[in-house]
């Protein structure tokens, strides 16, 4: 997928914005708010530092605005994403099992996370495009059992 760019106009302040399937930014010269792929992440705004000038903080309401209108080119990013997945990995069956949508055709209704131990529905893998909603980790630390656990336990 290719990133594309767009130009805009916020309370008369110019803009950009851009996007690929990982992350999204909104910015100007002096602030950028990047928003990354897991549906649960948050708006992070930065202001880069620029040579010889102190950044002068953006108007809390501005930056909402912003964030709102980055919110929703994240909606296609979180689309774009999806896409290719097996049906399965969107849409839990009747039992709630979900098959990862990296491959591995197992279906299970629990989800575990070799970052962060943490324990998850099929639906809220679905919801979160396979980001782990407590540490954020990636769909390739997403398994549906935890053998790590079971590795360390005695035989
Ligand atoms: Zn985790």
């Amino acid at each position: 997928m290719e990133a594309d760019e767009i130009y805009g106009l916020l309370d008369g302040q110019a803009f950009h914005m851009c996007g690929d399937e990982f992350s999204v930014a909104i910015g100007a010269q002096g602030w950028e708010i990047t928003l990354y792929q897991p549906p649960s992440a948050q708006p992070e705004l930065r202001y880069p530092k620029r040579r010889g000038k102190p950044p002068a903080a953006l108007d809390p309401a501005f930056v909402e605005r912003a964030s709102q209108l980055l919110k929703v080119r994240a909606r296609r990013m979180h689309a774009e994403v999806a896409a290719d997945w097996p049906r399965l990995s969107t849409k839990p069956d009747q039992l709630g099992r979900l098959e990862h949508p990296l491959g591995g055709n197992r279906l299970a209704a629990k989800w575990y996370c070799l970052h962060c131990d943490g324990e998850h529905t099929g639906q809220a893998m679905a919801d979160n495009l396979w980001h782990c909603t407590a540490c954020g980790a990636s769909p390739i630390d997403i398994f549906p059992e935890p053998f790590w656990e079971e590795s360390s336990q005695p035989a």
